[in-house]
């Protein structure tokens, strides 16, 4: 820096600053002398918006064209001396806010995590040590004149290593002011140390069970590694689609290109759907990249880490500490330097969709962060998403394939069980087929293992009188209510509510009270009936409340000592069991049966994913489904996991409805707790979009939602089916907020929505 320019409090530089402060815009700040050192472009910075101070993210750095230099403002502080927003994250959060119809401030305020906005401090850890060694007198007055003291210091000096501070204190029961007095004194030391809180340090149990030497490649993994070594080389922009059938080895193939990429000097972001829920492929990611990448440090990125943590973590990624991070969707915002590989498992995953603003899609926005970064972007599925497969089928995405299983162990074939003859041969409705059960006193004979998946937590979905069919619902929402054997209550599973199972039907008195519709309980229930000897678990929200349950219970699983898992779909991800040679799906039509019109890829995709889970290891798995609907096509192309026939034929039809992957959907939500004037106004919203986009979008609606009443408010909901998103979106922005929306209505929109019942 010159001379000239380093007068002191002068401005030395005009930066534009994206504030976060409740609105949109571009302010310029001159940035005192003093702090132009640590300027960069995306630095997270404080700086002052009307009379309070507020976060904001330089954005460039340029002077304002119609207002004075002189009268600008300072920025206050560089909270960071590196950007807390890269180039390419700025440049995404820019693309995300126009996409989604979200404020910037919103992307910002998700890419960028609260500790990290805050400038929450290092956190250093105190620690005792000995600084003068007293002698047998000295102690014993010691002890005599202060016991406090002399505890402490006995206790100190028979450590080895510096004590932490707050240990001390905790374990023997003292206060700061007996430590403050032996550190006075000269007897003890007090020091500080920096404390690593990165989440790598937590380690998983599951991990002993992993070996960090890589396996032979399978022909056919080497095939696909060889495409993908070479489309890494390029080091440019590119997208490939991983199809690989269930225990095909696609992590394996994961690894090898994270190594390619870490080999070439960058970095590397790991996207799993939940990862909770998947801690077998993060403890086999992080033994193997300790030895692929020894000193690299993998980040894991979690909801469970406290704020220290997540800062650590995240400080350890901008500075280029640490060059890989996995994590759940918001992974995608980490910092990572030098950014060359983004892998999304199970890409299909619709956990990828955040469901609050901004309404971003994980996969998608994936996609366009490795266009920013000239990276590789691979999306990795054996039952991949139509969206991502018509791209790879039309060239925009590479094609890899991987279409058997490690030692050509067979996929196990689907048994349908038509659920309808069933029902007649068992006389009324049967929570479990003679074929599955007689299938599970095998398994339990043999002492192999069994897992049965009902997608519906709970006893059952819904009461019902026989006599005068009345259904019990929510007072305020418009669903059953799901009964809960174990507590005896009913409960709402959108809002919460619940009370107390009746014993007579509230409406007419009848004690004659049907249970309809399946839960997780009401299997084990079933299951404890017929085979009242194996060890059975319920694996779902409810039973997984604890933290540490869930972990818990697939060690007990896989060590042997439970012979019967019952779960939610949750159990079904990533999960890799040798000694499971069976899987039961309870019912497959729960998923079906949707207003969706995605209900039948969903379907397909769990019986193929829940399929994938038997007969993983030397032994065959056989996969019971039961189903109402055996004819469907669902149900059918799972059998054989016919991914290239269900997707022929389920595009096919979308094609011909115009839905995705052929054209956009977006979802506009209008809610209030007024029924009439919310259906007035969404009327006179839709008419007002006719009349301007018309050409470039068709509406349907507006209408009532599916559910209808959610915690008392009401729901309706307009549809846009367009051919470009954003052709659409900055017009429908402009439009929405010129609309004089009245007192009690609010709405959000919602692009390539994926939940839409
Ligand atoms: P997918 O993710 O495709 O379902 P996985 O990656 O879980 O499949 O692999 C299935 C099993 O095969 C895992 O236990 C994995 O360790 C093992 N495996 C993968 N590749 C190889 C290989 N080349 N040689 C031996 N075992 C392998
Ligand atoms: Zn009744
Ligand atoms: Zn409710």
């Amino acid at each position: 820096m010159s001379e000239a320019s380093v007068h002191a409090g002068e401005a030395a530089r005009i930066v534009g600053v994206h504030p976060l402060a409740g609105f949109d815009k571009l302010l310029h700040y001159k940035v005192p002398a003093h702090l132009c050192e640590d300027l960069q472009v995306g630095a997270l910075v404080r700086v002052p918006v009307g009379p309070r101070l507020a976060l904001g993210i330089i954005g460039e750095e340029s002077s304002p064209v119609d207002f004075p230099v002189e009268r600008l403002k300072s920025v206050v502080q560089i909270i960071h001396p590196f950007p807390a927003l890269p180039a390419d994250l700025l440049k995404l959060a820019k693309w995300m806010s126009s996409y989604y119809a979200a404020p910037l401030e919103s992307i910002i305020e998700t890419m960028i995590p609260g500790p990290v906005r805050s400038g929450l401090g290092i956190k250093e850890e105190k620690l005792l040590s000995v600084a003068t060694l007293l002698d047998d007198e000295a102690l014993a007055k010691l002890a005599t004149r202060a016991p406090q003291q002399a505890r402490l210091y006995g206790f100190i000096s028979t450590q080895i290593k510096p004590v932490p501070k707050a240990l001390a204190l905790s374990r023997l029961k003292v206060t700061a002011a007996i430590v403050a007095q032996l550190v006075k004194k000269g007897i003890l030391r007090e020091t500080a140390q920096r404390v690593e809180r990165i989440a790598y340090g937590d380690d998983l149990a599951e991990s002993a069970h992993i070996s960090s030497t890589p396996p032979t490649l399978t022909a056919e993994q080497a095939v696909v590694v060889s495409d993908l070594a070479l489309r890494l080389g390029k080091q440019d922009f590119d997208v490939s689609l991983l199809h690989g059938v269930t225990g095909s080895g696609k992590t394996e193939v994961y690894l090898r290109a994270i190594d390619i990429a870490l080999k070439q000097g960058g970095g590397v972001i790991f996207l799993v759907p939940e990862i909770a829920l998947t801690p077998q492929t993060v403890a086999r990611l992080r033994t193997r990249l300790g030895a692929i990448a020894p000193g690299h440090q993998c980040v894991v990125w979690h909801h469970h880490l406290s704020e220290g943590e997540r800062l650590d973590g995240w400080l350890a990624l901008a500075k280029g500490e640490a060059r890989v991070v996995v994590g759940a969707r918001s992974a995608i915002f980490a910092p990572v330097r030098d950014l060359r590989l983004i892998v999304v498992d199970e890409e299909h995953e619709p956990a990828y969709k955040q469901d609050e603003t901004p309404r971003y899609h994980g996969r998608d926005v994936a996609v366009m962060r490795a266009k920013y970064c000239g990276a590789m972007c691979l999306l990795g599925s054996a039952t991949p998403s139509l969206e991502s497969y018509a791209n790879a089928l039309a060239g925009r995405y590479g094609l890899l394939q991987l279409t058997k299983r490690i030692d050509n162990c067979r996929l196990p074939d689907i048994e349908i069980v038509d659920m309808r003859i069933e029902v007649a041969k068992q006389r009324g409705l049967t929570t479990l087929s003679r074929k599955l059960v007689d299938a599970m006193h095998a398994r339990f004979e043999r002492r192999e293992q069994t897992i049965l998946f009902i997608n519906r937590r709970g006893y059952s979905s819904a009461m019902q009188c026989r006599k005068c069919g009345h259904t019990e619902e929510c007072p305020h929402c418009s669903i059953t209510m799901t009964y809960h054997r174990s507590d005896e209550t009913l409960r709402c599973h959108l809002c919460g509510h619940q009370r107390g199972a009746p014993s007579r039907c509230p409406a007419c008195g009848s004690p004659e009270i049907k249970w309809r519709g399946l839960g997780t309980q009401r299997v084990e229930e079933a299951v404890r009936r017929v085979l009242p000897k194996a060890r059975i678990e319920r694996m779902d929200a409810d039973t997984m409340s604890k933290r540490h349950r869930f972990r818990e219970l697939l060690g007990e699983f896989r060590t042997g000592k439970i012979d019967i898992l019952v779960g939610t779909q949750m159990i079904g991800k990533g999960l890799d069991f040798p000694n499971v040679t069976l899987v039961g799906l309870i019912d497959a039509d729960i998923s079906m049966h949707v207003p969706d019109f995605r209900a039948n890829e969903r379907t397909f995709q769990l019986l193929v994913q829940v399929a994938g889970r038997a007969g993983r290891g030397d032994r065959a798995g056989e996969v019971v489904v039961q189903t109402f609907t055996p004819q469907s096509e669902a149900v059918q192309f799972s059998r054989h996991a016919d991914f290239l026939g269900f997707s022929q034929h389920e595009l096919t039809l979308r094609k011909q409805f115009g839905y995705p992957p052929y054209r956009h959907l977006i979802h506009h939500l209008f809610r209030g707790t007024n029924p009439e004037k919310l259906a007035f106004v969404s009327d006179q919203w839709a008419k007002l979009v006719e009349k301007a986009l018309g050409d470039r979008v068709e509406l349907r609606g507006p209408s009532a939602c599916p559910i209808e009443k959610i915690k008392d408010e009401y729901r309706w909901q307009l549809w846009y089916f367009c051919g470009s998103v954003t052709k659409i979106i900055p017009e429908l922005v402009r439009l929405r907020d010129a609309f004089p929306w009245p007192e009690g209505v609010s709405q959000v929109i919602d692009v390539d929505p994926s939940n839409l019942a």
